[in-house]
C-alpha cells in the first residue's frame, strides 16, 4: 500500500456524526475550540472546502502552514485539514528536537482527520521505488554526482532519502532555486515525483528536453529508459503527477481566451508544460492569491488549479472576472475527504483525551527530513 494511502475512518465510529446537521456539527466543533482556546490550531489547506476553511485558525499552503503552528508558543494541539503528507511536515517540525526541549518534552500531537486523505502524486513514488531506482542508477551513472530532490508534496520516508544521499526538499515556490543549489553542487538531478513540476522548472533554466528522461517505476528496467539517454540526463525526472493539475489542457486556454477576449491565464506549475507554456504568469497557490490580490479591478484571469481555491478567489474577489480553466470539475478529492464530521469526530476525541489519527513521523525519518526542510530553507 502506497505510503500516505491508508483506511477510512470506520463507518461505525463517523454514523452518528454524519447523521447531526451542519449547525449542530458547527456548533460542537466551536464548543471544542473554546475549550482548547490558543492551545489548539486548526490548519486549513487552500484546496479544502469552504465549511472546513471558515472553521480553520490558519488558511495556507502546507509547508506555510505546518511551519506557523510549529512556531507558535501556545499550541499543543494540531489538527491539519490537508492530506498525510502535510501533517507528517506539521509533525517533523513542531516536533523537532529544538522544540521538544523548549517544551520540555512535551509532544504536540498532529490529527489527519481523515486517515485516507492521501495525495495521489505523493502516492506515486513510494520509498521503495526510489531505493530501486537510485541503485539500478548506479550501474550506469554514478550516484555520488546526482543530487536527489523532492517535492514537498511527498512522503516523509522520501524526504529523508533525499537528508540521507545529500539532496534537498522544494516547494513549488523555490524549485529553480532548489535546482541551482543541486547543480553547484552534483552535475545530474534525479527529480520526484511531480514530473510537471521539475520539467517546466528546468526547461526555465534552459534545460533541454531531451536531457530530460522520464523514469517510469513501472518499466521492466531502468525505468523505460536507454543507458544512452540517462547518461545525456541533466535531470531525471519521476513518471507521477498530480491527478487535479493533470487535467487542464491547452485546448482550455483556447477556449477562455476565444470567449473572453483579453483574459490572461495563471496556472500552477504542477500543469503539464503545454499548458504553462501558454500561461500568461504561473506560480504556487500563494503566488496564485497575491496575483488575483495585486490585480486591479476589471481584470479577467482563468485559473488553472484546484476548483476550491479558484471559487474561493471568485467569491473574495468579485470586483474581477475569474474563471476556472477547465469545462470539467478538477478538485482534489482526497483533501475533500474531510468535512465536518470528520473533523468534529477527530476534535471530540481530542478534547476527550483519546486522540484518533494522530500522525507521527518515526524519530530516524524525522531526523533525516528535518536535514532537507533546513536545505530548503536555505535557498529561500
Ligand atoms: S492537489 Fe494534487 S498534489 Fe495537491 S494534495 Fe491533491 S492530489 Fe496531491
Amino acid at each position: 500500500m502506497p505510503a500516505t494511502l491508508q483506511a477510512p475512518t470506520p463507518a461505525h465510529l463517523l454514523q452518528p456524526y454524519k447523521s447531526l446537521s451542519n449547525a449542530e456539527l458547527i456548533s460542537r466543533i466551536q464548543a471544542v475550540r473554546e475549550q482548547f482556546g490558543p492551545k489548539l490550531l486548526i490548519l486549513g489547506h487552500h484546496y479544502q472546502q469552504d465549511e472546513v476553511i471558515a472553521l480553520a485558525d490558519l488558511r495556507g499552503d502546507s509547508y506555510g502552514l505546518s511551519q506557523t503552528a510549529a512556531d507558535s508558543t501556545e499550541c499543543r494541539f494540531i489538527v491539519f485539514c490537508g492530506v498525510h503528507f502535510m501533517a507528517e511536515t506539521a509533525d517533523i517540525l513542531a516536533n523537532r528536537p529544538e522544540k521538544l526541549a523548549e517544551r520540555g518534552g512535551e509532544r504536540i500531537p498532529v490529527v489527519l482527520p481523515d486517515l485516507a486523505a492521501g495525495c495521489s502524486m505523493a502516492d506515486m513514488a513510494g520509498i521503495h521505488q526510489i531505493e530501486d531506482a537510485w541503485d539500478q542508477l548506479g550501474e550506469v551513472i554514478d550516484t555520488e554526482d546526482l543530487t536527489p530532490v523532492t517535492y514537498i508534496n511527498s512522503a516523509a520516508s522520501l524526504k529523508a532519502f533525499v537528508g540521507k544521499h545529500g539532496g534537498i526538499v522544494c516547494t513549488s515556490s523555490n524549485a529553480k532555486a532548489a535546482l541551482e543549489w543541486s547543480f553547484a553542487r552534483t552535475s545530474r538531478v534525479m527529480f520526484f515525483p511531480d514530473q510537471h513540476l521539475g520539467r517546466n522548472t528546468a526547461l526555465g533554466m534552459g534545460i533541454a528536453l531531451d536531457e530530460m528522461p522520464l523514469w517510469d517505476p513501472h518499466a521492466d528496467a531502468l525505468g523505460g529508459s536507454t543507458e544512452e539517454q540517462l547518461r545525456r540526463s541533466k535531470v531525471i525526472l519521476w513518471k507521477g503527477h498530480c491527478s487535479v493539475h493533470q487535467m487542464f489542457r491547452p485546448e482550455h486556454v483556447q477556449m477562455l481566451r476565444d470567449k473572453h477576449p483579453g483574459i490572461k491565464i495563471l496556472v500552477h506549475p504542477e500543469c503539464p508544460r503545454e499548458v504553462f507554456e501558454l500561461a500568461d504568469e504561473a506560480g504556487s497557490t500563494s503566488k496564485i492569491i497575491s496575483v488575483v490580490e495585486k490585480s486591479p479591478p476589471g481584470s479577467k484571469w482563468a485559473i488553472g488549479t484546484e476548483l476550491h481555491l479558484v471559487n474561493r478567489l471568485k467569491q473574495e474577489h468579485p470586483e474581477q472576472e475569474i474563471h476556472f480553466l477547465s469545462p470539467v470539475v478538477c478538485m482534489c478529492a482526497t483533501m475533500y475527504r474531510i468535512d465536518l464530521a470528520h473533523l468534529c469526530w477527530t476534535l471530540e476525541n481530542l478534547a476527550a483525551g483519546t486522540p484518533v489519527n494522530v500522525i507521527e513521523v518515526d524519530p530516524e525519518t524525522a531526523r533525516w527530513s528535518l536535514v532537507a526542510l533546513q536545505r530548503m530553507l536555505e535557498v529561500k
